[in-house]
């Protein structure tokens, strides 16, 4: 017989943890159990500091144990297979795990293959990416040493987790240069395989204020394809056919697909990704499935930001579920991406769905779409610490479960 537990979540990421949390708030003492293979837990919202020389590494990373809820039993593994007709996870080893309630949330994969050339010389020849742990720091040594020549940033089709960063490792690095007075030695190019800067347009105006100051070429519709590291040549997909551009510095955002084991279930949206309605979170063909975070249908922008608005939603739904009633708690498709348009200035991007603007301060406090040192405050010291010691404790700061549904 296989072991169960009440509720069981899938990844111990942002969304995992904040949800196991939120639940322990509502009902401690109830049965959870987390299966998520990695020993450590990252902060990866940070990794665009670090990129940018202003967090140390070590900043952003904690242990797994230290995360995990108290009374939350932690599987060591991963899950490989969904078999949701008889409420069952299988894991790495073979093993099934029974549950009443299955919440998933194992984030999205960073496709790296995708790109021809592109993994064997991430972290040498110049080509580097804030969107691994390890190669964050790399793009900053890039960018101290770079005092002349060509720079690139790229940025892959949608749907891409913090669809902001890869403009933010872009201009945290002009701004750098900038600084040291450098700046028009190193010709700057922004590659995006999307047709816009930014996705929510009352943002561009200010985004496109610092394409101009820092003399930044944007190439739109131009999509990486391969990469020469050793010769330092970038091969970009255009309506016009191959493009290839050479480089000094390459900033690589790559593809990003759902997790394969959760595109090839029962589970999966066509997308691949966890078929959630967009609004309570559970599952449209199984009601005591529920999924969230960067893995989840929904058409928000895939950040922790959003997943520390859902995991509530998540919680409440989950348990009216175990309690045999109808969700009742909705999720409006809040999303935010601070962009880094310089040291000491963000962009604060907070919106719902449709592109729907939802500030979480009034604007005469803080305007999302100016540039704001309160809003770099924000990122630099009040967000890490409102997700280790809120969003990961079950304190619901900034992201109670409002919206609820006329049921
Ligand atoms: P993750 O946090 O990625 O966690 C998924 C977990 O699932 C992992 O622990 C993984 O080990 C586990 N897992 C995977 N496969 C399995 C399996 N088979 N079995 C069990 N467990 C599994 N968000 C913001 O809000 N603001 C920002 O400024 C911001 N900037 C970012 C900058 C960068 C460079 C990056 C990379 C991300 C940024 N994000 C930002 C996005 C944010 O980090 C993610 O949206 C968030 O981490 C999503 O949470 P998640 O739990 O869905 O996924």
């Amino acid at each position: 017989m296989s072991i169960s537990h009440k509720v069981v979540i899938v990844g111990g990421g942002a969304a995992g943890i904040a949800t196991a949390a939120s639940l322990l708030a509502r009902r401690k003492g109830l049965d959870i159990a987390i299966v998520e293979p990695n020993d450590t837990h990252a902060y990866q919202p940070g990794w665009t500091m670090v990129g940018g020389g202003i967090f140390d590494p070590k900043v952003t990373v904690r242990p797994m144990a230290s995360v995990m809820p108290k009374g939350v039993t932690w599987i060591r593994q991963g899950v490989t297979g969904f078999t949701p007709d008889s409420n069952e996870v299988t894991l790495s080893d073979g093993s099934k795990l029974g549950y009443e309630v299955l919440v998933v949330a194992p984030g999205i994969r960073l496709a790296w293959e995708k790109i021809a050339g592109l993994e064997e010389t991430l972290g040498r020849n110049g080509v580097t990416s804030n969107y691994r742990y390890d190669l964050a720091p790399y793009t900053w040594e890039l960018v101290e040493r770079m005092r002349s020549g060509k720079a690139l940033f790229t940025q892959p089709p949608m749907p891409i987790k913090c669809a902001g960063a890869p403009q933010k490792a872009m201009y945290l690095a002009c701004d750098h240069w900038l600084r040291r007075g450098v700046l028009d030695q190193v010709e700057v190019g922004f590659c995006n395989a999307g047709g816009v800067l930014f996705g929510v347009a009352d943002y561009v105006p200010a985004l496109m204020s610092y394409i101009e100051k820092y003399n930044v070429a944007l190439n739109l519709g131009n999509d990486l394809i391969a990469v020469d590291g050793p010769a330092q040549k970038a091969v970009f997909k255009t309506s016009e056919g191959e493009v290839t551009r050479e480089f000094d510095m390459l900033h690589v955002v790559p593809p990003q697909v759902a997790p394969q084991f959760l595109a090839d279930s029962p589970l999966a949206a066509d997308t691949g990704f966890t078929d959630v309605d967009h609004h309570t979170l559970q599952h449209v063909r199984y009601p005591n499935v529920f999924g969230l975070g960067d893995g989840a249908n929904t058409p928000n922008a895939k950040t922790a930001a959003a997943a520390r608005k859902q995991a509530p939603v998540v919680a409440v739904n989950a348990l009216q579920e175990l309690d045999g009633h109808n969700p009742r708690a909705g999720y409006d498709g809040y999303g935010s991406c601070p962009l880094t348009v310089e040291r000491g200035k963000i962009v604060l991007a907070e919106f719902g769905y449709g592109g729907k603007l939802a500030p979480s301060f009034p604007t005469w406090l803080v305007d999302g779409t100016k540039p704001q040192r309160l809003s770099w405050m924000l990122k630099a010291d009040a967000l890490p610490w409102i997700y280790w010691n809120g969003m990961l404790k079950g304190r619901e700061w900034l992201a109670g479960p409002g919206g609820l549904i006329a049921q």
